[in-house]
């Protein structure tokens, strides 16, 4: 009897999490703890040092305890990965596995935190609580429209970064690909037709992102559901309502849209577009289909359909990859080196310009090994790879830099060699 490559994968991803120790993350102390001495110093009456430097100077938390390098995933479980509402203990592996990527990335200390409430205010009570613990806070598959109240909130609230990294990430990762794909078709940003299917959290974000780079609004098109986003509608947040229109029939479908758009943003569901709909776009049609874990449109059905095409999705398995990992490690890791006070849109710029460059560099050897290709900038390679070494010391200086120049830096780099020497230890 053969096995499933399912089950195998299942069989595989159970075994991982179960073996040893169970989970993916565990905590390691940092100084010395050989004797009694270091003890009397790590614990009581050692410890009373800090504590009362700290009650004096609430800053000096950053300079003797972990606050600074400590991040929070916070997340209730209603909209986990492509899962859905599986409540907040089932979303515990992947809100560890986020931690488990800001350490490895970004070598940032993450808590994976799951909230038992669906209750707005409850939950932003609770994080504001735990504000004196962390140096920042990744908001975590928190379902839409809730996500976007809890977010505004706790933003205005808390003097800390707050991202709610399922909308910014995506939209960070995602317009540094637009920027580049824009490049190579040889389109400006200002002039292209977008035509969006899903108003969701990341689909909102997103074109708040491309609009901030340039994108008109009276150039894009949404679809949800229930169709298009007319200005008639009554059942839209305000965030999606600023994305109606009434340039085109209310009854127009994603089919009439599509014909001679420049670019199709979809973050929906699967297989909702066909290669016909794409043999009616643009010249050089920028298809970014991110449904997970089945895309709008295939790849291989939409590169057959258009040869001229720029595809990317959110898979690994195929080119131009949109993955968040690309950008939250080194979003929070600039953030928290300047003790930034938030995560302002001149950082979330600065971290899709550093993004969209680096695609345009030579990668080192060691990374197209890696995939066995060589990866140069064109139509199948518009974003780094994951793997690649150099996004740490790209994106974070990035960061760091927009917070400083955007007046939100507590404590501004000034010495940017040495930063770099911190980075690449
Ligand atoms: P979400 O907040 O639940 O939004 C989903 C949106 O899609 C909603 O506006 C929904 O409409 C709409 N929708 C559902 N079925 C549709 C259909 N048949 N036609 C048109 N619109 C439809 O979810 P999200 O967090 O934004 O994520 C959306 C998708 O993108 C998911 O598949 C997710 O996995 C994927 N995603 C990928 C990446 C990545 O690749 N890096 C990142 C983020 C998200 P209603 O509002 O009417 O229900
Ligand atoms: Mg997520």
């Amino acid at each position: 009897m053969t096995t499933n490559p399912t089950d195998k994968l299942r069989e595989d991803a159970l075994y991982y999490h179960a073996k040893g120790r169970p989970g993916k993350i565990e905590i390691t102390p940092t100084k010395e703890t050989a004797n009694q001495r270091d003890l009397s110093l790590a614990y009581s009456p050692g410890v009373a040092e800090p504590c009362l430097a700290i009650a004096e100077t609430p800053a000096k938390a950053y300079d003797y305890t972990a606050k600074g390098n400590l991040v929070a995933v916070i997340s209730n479980g209603t909209a986990v990965l492509g899962l859905g509402n599986i409540g907040p203990v089932a979303s515990k592996p992947v809100m560890e596995g986020k931690s488990l990527l800001f350490k490895l990335y970004a070598d940032i200390d993450a808590f994976d935190i799951e909230l038992d409430t669906t209750n707005i205010d409850e939950f932003v009570r609770t994080v504001k609580i735990l504000e004196p613990t962390f140096g920042g806070v990744n908001l975590e598959d928190i379902a839409a429209p809730d996500c976007f109240a809890i977010e505004q909130r706790l933003k205005k609230e808390l003097n800390i970064p707050v991202m709610h990294d399922d909308q910014h990430g995506t939209a960070i990762t995602s317009a540094a690909a637009l920027l580049n794909a824009l490049e190579l078709a040889g389109k400006q940003i200002g002039e292209i037709k977008l035509v969006v299917n899903g108003a969701g959290a990341a689909a909102i974000s997103c074109m708040n992102l491309y609009v901030s780079l340039g994108v008109s609004p009276d150039n894009i098109i949404v679809f949800d559901k229930d169709g298009l986003l007319t200005k008639d509608r009554n059942n839209l947040a305000p965030n999606q309502y600023k994305y109606t229109t009434d340039r085109c029939p209310a009854n127009w479908t994603l089919t009439d849209a599509l014909q001679g758009a420049d670019v199709f943003l979809g973050l929906s569901v699967g297989n909702v577009v066909t290669g016909e709909m794409v043999k009616t776009m643009a010249d050089n049609p920028i298809v970014f289909a991110m449904a997970n874990p089945n895309p709008e449109i295939s790849y291989d059905i939409a590169t057959a359909a258009r040869p001229d095409i720029i595809m990317a999705t959110g898979r690994s398995d195929y080119p131009n990859q949109v993955n968040n990992v690309l950008g939250f490690p080194y979003i929070f890791r600039g953030a928290l080196d300047v003790r930034a006070t938030e995560i302002n849109e001149a950082m979330k710029l600065g971290a899709v310009h550093a993004l969209a460059d680096l695609a345009k560099k030579a990668v080192p050897e060691s990374v197209s090994r890696s995939y066995g290709q060589e990866l140069v900038f064109s139509r199948t390679y518009i974003l780094p790879k994951p793997t690649d070494p150099r996004l740490l010391m790209t994106v974070a200086p990035a960061v760091a830099k927009a917070a400083i120049e955007s007046g939100v830096a507590q404590q501004p780099i000034t010495d940017w060699n040495e930063y770099d020497l911190q980075l690449s230890r």
